[in-house]
Formats: structure tokens, sequence, C-alpha cells
């Protein structure tokens, strides 16, 4: 067969690949080059921010270059605007790509694009174009399957037969005469791989998440680019990623399985195959099962990173997050470094584990609470005005017209060796500190304990009507002690001598007056709330609490 007529025949007038190699130089990077690759989909899954992360980081430990390519060939899958979320969603979690695709209106920057595949048909048919003369792959005229029943019905045969390795396909034996025919009959084709694996061979390869594996050779004659002209996942890959001059190709373990396509492809074109790493896939508890599952769209909201957003996490939390899934030792370098961005984390790829991790929320929360206890309270402010801006709109001129209460309410607790951790994402700070914001009604749940009521009542009334506010909070301190012990609120040592004298304790006489002012049973230091809150607002609620003392039996 006369490979380079065939190839001539069926991708005319193409540039030769030799143009390309010649136009996209080597790079003059040193370290690493990495690259993520969103399929516009409508939006960027958590598994590709983790895999973001291990890009970004990669190729900063490595002095190296982290790219983004968009793979927008699956055009029935597409969702408008869907590249631009995806990048979007990089840079809000810090992990902006060096080079390549940066949106819908913004120019790409680097010197190996276009980026966006669709823009990059002329390449794949100068490369089809060289595996065709190179005898290495063929047209299909065979009519397409179109329907998913037919495919798994396909499917179902192969494993039946166990012949699901072994697809050689009808097609490659036509001749030159033969495909001509065709050619001029108008008919479609696709171009299929001719594979030359055999039955028993391996290749042997590291991978550099899973260590050194060996893989069957493949024997399929896989689809490279389809019937419309628009290649496939693996024709794709192996073109861009030759081309893009990527060094490692990090992607998810669901792509594990095609790998040996995927050499055998790289290997056609005489290209020495990239390093490869395949991730584990994040997981979760599935709620009815109880059982161990991948991440999913449709039951997991926090598979779209815009969860994390809209809920308001620090994205740094997030990041810092990953971090812990992706590298064991991470916590214990942030414990000892507390301070340090954490791009200074000597991140590596070999020290990531192979199990699929779960997706802890109590964890996350964690770091949450901990970056956010370290922030100071203006930038509390900011980051909650930001967070209202993009998702809450009619909580702004709140958050706004009570600019310095807030600040003061924030600013409680924090700065000092021991901040309190007790705001987890941005979007429930309105709620935490309702307190302090005008119109606040308490809602009340009242469980007196041992507390006499009349004796509260008597406390409160005193307490209320007396109440000025001082300078410290010593002085607070003891004017409410003096007032407890009048009504009998002792301490534990009076009480154990004199169990009849006891009516409640001190921190009761403190927890009731803080449930009167907040509502609730755990707040910041209250001295200074009820600063914040003023005389008259303190007596008010004293006095709410008191009525509904009076009024219930119950209680
Ligand atoms: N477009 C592919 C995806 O979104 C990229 C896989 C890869 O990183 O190679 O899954």
């Amino acid at each position: 067969m006369d490979y380079k007529k065939l190839a001539d025949l069926l991708y005319p007038n193409t540039k030769s690949v030799d143009y390309y190699f010649d136009k996209y130089k080597d790079r003059k990077v040193n370290g690493e080059v990495t690259r993520i690759a969103p399929s516009p989909t409508g939006y960027l899954h958590v598994g590709q921010l983790y895999q973001g992360v291990i890009h970004r980081m990669l190729a900063n430990k490595t002095d190296g270059l982290f790219y983004c390519r968009l793979e927008d060939t699956d055009g029935k899958r597409e969702v408008e605007n869907a590249g631009q979320i995806a990048y979007d969603m990089l840079c809000r979690f810090g992990l902006t790509p060096d080079e390549g695709y940066r949106g819908d209106n913004l120019e790409e920057i680097g010197d190996y694009g276009p980026y966006v595949q669709s823009q990059r048909v002329d390449i794949y048919r100068s490369f089809a174009h060289e595996l065709v003369s190179r005898g290495r792959a063929f047209p299909c005229f065979c009519s397409v399957t179109n329907g998913k029943e037919e495919i798994l019905k396909r499917r179902e045969e192969e494993l039946e037969n166990a012949d699901d390795l072994e697809v050689k396909d009808p097609c490659r034996d036509l001749s030159l005469e033969e495909i001509e025919k065709n050619l001029n009959e108008g008919k479609s084709f696709a171009l299929r791989l001719k594979s030359i694996g055999e039955k028993d061979k391996t290749y042997k390869f590291v991978d550099a998440i899973k260590g050194e594996k060996e893989v069957r050779e493949n024997l399929r004659d896989d689809v490279l680019i389809k019937s419309n002209g628009i290649p496939v996942y693996a024709f794709a890959h192996i073109v861009d990623d030759m081309l893009m001059k990527t060094t490692t190709v990090i992607r998810g373990q669901e792509w594990y399985q095609s790998l040996p396509v995927h050499i055998e492809l790289a290997h056609a074109f005489g290209y020495t195959p990239f390093k490869y790493a395949h991730t584990p896939n994040i997981c979760v508890l599935d709620e009815e099962t109880g059982n161990k599952r991948k991440i999913s769209k449709r039951k997991d909201a926090f598979a779209d990173v815009r969860f994390f957003l809209r809920k308001g996490y620090p994205t740094t939390a997030v990041v810092e997050y990953i971090l812990n899934l992706l590298n064991s030792d991470f916590e214990i370098w942030r414990k000892n470094n507390p301070t340090l961005h954490y791009s200074e984390f000597p991140f590596a790829i070999s020290k990531m584990g192979v199990t699929n991790p779960m997706f802890d929320f109590v964890k996350l929360n964690d770091i949450s609470k901990t970056i956010i206890s370290r922030y100071t309270a203006e930038e509390v402010y900011n980051n909650l005005l930001a967070w209202a801006k993009e998702w809450s709109v009619e909580d702004v001129k709140t958050i706004e017209d009570n600019k310095d209460t807030l600040l003061k309410v924030l600013t409680i607790d924090r700065g000092g060796e021991r901040p309190r951790k007790d705001i987890t994402y941005f979007s429930e700070i309105l709620d935490i500190y309702n307190y302090v914001l005008p119109n606040f009604e308490a809602d009340f749940e009242i469980n007196l304990g041992n507390v006499k009521k009349e004796n509260l009542i008597n406390f409160l009334t005193e307490y209320k009507d007396s109440y000025e506010e001082v300078i410290d909070n010593q002085t607070w301190f003891n004017d409410l002690k003096e007032k407890s012990l009048k009504y009998n609120f002792v301490d534990n040592k009076t009480y154990k001598q004199n169990p009849e004298l006891y009516a409640g304790n001190v921190a009761d006489t403190s927890k009731f007056v803080r449930l009167a002012i907040t509502g609730k049973e755990n707040s910041p230091e209250l001295y200074s709330i009820m600063k914040i809150v003023g005389i008259d607002e303190v007596r008010k609620r004293i006095e709410k609490l008191i009525k509904i003392l009076e009024k219930s039996r119950n209680i």
C-alpha cells in the first residue's frame, strides 16, 4: 500500500508535521511543564481543582510552568461560557496558569497555541496525515454507532467473549482502490489507529504516583478522529502535549485504562511518551448506602467548586485542605510554620498516596476556622462584604451600614496567641453576630437547670436597673459577681459547704445575661458585647428575658 498516497487522499493540502515541530521549539524551562485541560462542561469539578493544585505546586517547586488548554471537542456536551467559568475558578483559587487559554475575552498567552482545541483542526489534520503516511492509521467507513444502547450491547458482547482487549476493525484491510471508491462516493470516514500491540507483551513505565507499572500492549484499532474531523481525546492529547512540550501529564485515574492506546500512539509518532501521573479520585461516604464512592455532580453540591465560594470559604482554606489530602506531612508543616504561605510547602508528587482520599468537611472546616481566626477584623469584614456583593446582595446594605459595629465585634478575641475560632465561612457571619445588628430579637430557649426562677428574676431585675458601662472587664465581672452572690448565686466552694443556699453559680448568671443579650449560649467576651450593644439595648433585652420568665409557668 502506498501510504503517502493514502494520506494525501484522506488529508489533502496539509502542512508537514515538521512545520509544527519547527514552529514549537523546545521550551527554555528547566522544571516541569504541567497543564490543566478542562472540557467546557459547565463548571470546574472539585477533582480538577485537586489536580490544579498538583499542577501549580509541581510547576512552582521545580521552577517549571503551568498552562491551560481548553478541550472543547465534545460539542454535544458543551455548555455556554463553561471554558470561562473553568478558567475563572482556577484563578479564584489562586491557581492561575502561567500560559494558555484565559477565558473567552482575554487573549491567550504563550507561543504554543492555539490553546483551544477547536482552533487546532489544521494541526490535527497534519498529524493525521503523518500517521497515515507512516502506515499507522486507516480510514473506517463503517456507520457510526450513535445509540448508547448499541454501544452498551457491544461492550457486553465483548466482555462475554473475553475479546474486549482485541478490536481489529474490518476496514483496516481495505485496499487503496476500495478506499478511493468510497471517497468518490462521498462516504465519510473516521480515522482509526492500526494497532500493532501484541497479546503477551507489556509496556513498562513509571507513573509518578503509582510507581513502577506494567500494562498490556494495546490491541485495539481505536477511533482517533471522528467522521466530522474532530479528534477524540487520545489523539488530541498526544498531539497537543507533544507540541506544547508537557513534561508530566497529570490527570485523573479514569484515564489509566486507556493508557496503552496513548503509549502506542506516541510511539507511532516516534515520540517518547511523557511522564504520567494518574491521580486517585476524591471520594465521599454515600449517605444512602454507607459505601465509599466517587464524588458525583448529581449528589454532591460541592462537586462544583463554586459551592465553596457561595458558602464563603476562604479559597486558601480549600487549597490547604487539598494539600493536606495530597501530602500527609502538610499538617505538621503547617503547625510548624503557621504564618508561611502554603506555596512555601515542600510539595512533592512522590509523597502522594495511591488510595482514594475521603473528602472530610470536618477537617476542611477546621482549616478554614484557623485561617479566618488569623485574619484581622478588617480582613474578615472586607471578605464578608465581597462575599455578599457576589452571593447575597440583599445583605450588602446591612453590612455597610453596620461597618463600625461589625468591626468592633470582629475585633473581640482576635489577634492574640489563641484567637477565637468561631467563623467557618463568611456566609455565616451575620448569623453568628446577629445580636449586634439593629432590630435583633433574641429567640430564647431557656433551661434553668437547678437555678431557682425567683432568684434569677430578682437578680436580673437588679442587674438590669443598675447596669452601666464600665471601663474594664474586671470591674464588670466584680459587679456581676457581687449581685449574683446577693441573690444566692454562689460559687462551688460555698455550695459544697452550704447546699441549701444554692441558686446556681456565678457562671450561671453570666450564662443568663449572655442569653438575654445574644440569644446564644456561646459568644465572644460578654463584657465587650454589652458595650457594643449599648446600655438601652442591654436593659431592653434583659427586661425581655425577665418578662418571659415571669410569664412562663413551665420554665
Ligand atoms: N479534558 C480532559 C478532562 O477534562 C482532560 C484530561 C487530561 O487532563 O488529560 O477530563
